[in-house]
Parts: structure tokens; C-alpha cells; sequence
């Protein structure tokens, strides 16, 4: 089974493409988590995608088109794969389309998570990720048991670069004019399946678990 996560920024897709991870066993493709481990190891990536994410840019096409590409070729992806924070431009997606070509596969479903933007800026300024297991937390919606530590590990608990407000406002910017237009590119394509993601997680989850399992258009 082959997904792709579409929404705005802080719209879940994390959170619901681990969930979708450990009920099906096919892994998550995440482009932010590869970059931001890229721009953890001081690699030459890392060092090209650093300037964008910290301002709230998009990287450049080619460098993300490049990762998938490679990504998507090992082999635990024989089984399927969700994509979260891919495509996000047209360009992108018209590059997944030849990249699947080539490989022969197909998409399944393309979940978009539709989240009131004025919800969003509130969702991302509370986000806290774990430094050591990258376990997610919110210091409103899933508070962690002791403030700035782990539940799962006992690491420490960090704010992303780019999950400050103003950061956040550029952000959502770009999403409106990069990324937005591909929920009419896979609605054109029969593809999209949108579901309302202002609910708990396990709400939503269930509601993409009915998209996934009875194929519920
Ligand atoms: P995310 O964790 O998905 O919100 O991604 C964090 C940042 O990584 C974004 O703000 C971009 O700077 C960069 N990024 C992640 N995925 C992509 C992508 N598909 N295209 C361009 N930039 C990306």
C-alpha cells in the first residue's frame, strides 16, 4: 500500500503517518526527518537544506526529487510506504509520477488533512520533539509527564528551528502557493481523499483507517 500524507504544516501528518506506520508495518518517508538528521550531521546536504528550513523555505526541488528517488528504491519499501512531506511542489509530483514509472509502482491514496489554518500556528508553537528517539509531544495536547522530558526514553525535549512563530507564518505561506495546488492535481487524478483533521488523533486516525481499509472514496 503505497500513501502519500498531503496538509499544511503541523496538520498531523507526522503524528498520523507513525500511527498508519505501526498498524500496517510499511515504514514512513519523511523529507523533513531526512533533512533535519542530514543538517544534524553536518553532511554537504544538510549544509544546502540548512539556510531554506531555518528561514521556512522549501529546499530546491532537484535536492528533495534526488532523496525520494534513491528512498524509494530499498527494499523495505517493497510493501508499501507513506509519504510524508512529499511531494510538495507540482514539480515534485510530476517527478514521483516518472519515479514511479521507472520503478513500477503505483499510489494508492493521497490523504489530505484539512486543518483551519488559524489552528496551525497554535498546533506548530506548541510542538516538542524528543532530541534522543524523536518521540512528538505538545505542551497543550499531549503534554509529556515531566515538562521537557521524554515519557519513552527520558531524553531531552526540543523546540524545532522552525517552529517559531514568525518562521511558522513563512511556512504557512509557502504551503499556500507551493504545495496547496496538488489537492487539485490528485483530485483531477481520483486520488484524494481529504479528511477533516481539527479532531483528536485517534479521530482522525480512524477515519483514515476507513479510507485505507474499505477504500471508502
Ligand atoms: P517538515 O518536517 O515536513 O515540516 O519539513 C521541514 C522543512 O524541510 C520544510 O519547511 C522545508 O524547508 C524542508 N522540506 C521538507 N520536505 C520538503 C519537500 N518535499 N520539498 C522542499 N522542502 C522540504
Amino acid at each position: 500500500m503505497n500513501l502519500i500524507l498531503l496538509g499544511p504544516p503541523g496538520a498531523g501528518k507526522g503524528t498520523q503517518a507513525q500511527m498508519i506506520m505501526d498498524r500496517y508495518h510499511i515504514p514512513q518517508i519523511s523529507t523533513g526527518d531526512i533533512l533535519r538528521a542530514a543538517v544534524k550531521e553536518g553532511t554537504s546536504l544538510g549544509k544546502q537544506a540548512k539556510t531554506f528550513m531555518d528561514r521556512g523555505q522549501l529546499v530546491p526541488d532537484e535536492v528533495v526529487i534526488g532523496l525520494i528517488d534513491e528512498r524509494l528504491r530499498a527494499s523495505d519499501c517493497n510493501a508499501g510506504f507513506i509519504l510524508d512531506g512529499f511531494p510538495r511542489t507540482t514539480p515534485q509530483a510530476e517527478a514521483l509520477q516518472a519515479i514511479f514509472a521507472n520503478i513500477e509502482k503505483s499510489m494508492d491514496h493521497v490523504i489530505n488533512l484539512d486543518v483551519d489554518p488559524e489552528e496551525l500556528v497554535r498546533r506548530l508553537t506548541g510542538r516538542r520533539t524528543c532530541n534522543n528517539c524523536g518521540g512528538m509531544f505538545h505542551i497543550l495536547f499531549h503534554p509529556p509527564q515531566k515538562e521537557g522530558v521524554c515519557d519513552r526514553c527520558g531524553g531531552a525535549l526540543c523546540q524545532r528551528e522552525d517552529d517559531r512563530e514568525e518562521t511558522i507564518r513563512t511556512r504557512l505561506k509557502e504551503y499556500e502557493k507551493q504545495t496547496a495546488p496538488l489537492i487539485q492535481y490528485y483530485q483531477n487524478k481520483n486520488l484524494l481523499r481529504s479528511i477533516r483533521g481539527g479532531g483528536g488523533q485517534n479521530q482522525i486516525f480512524e477515519q483514515i483507517i476507513r479510507v485505507v481499509d474499505e477504500k471508502v472514496v
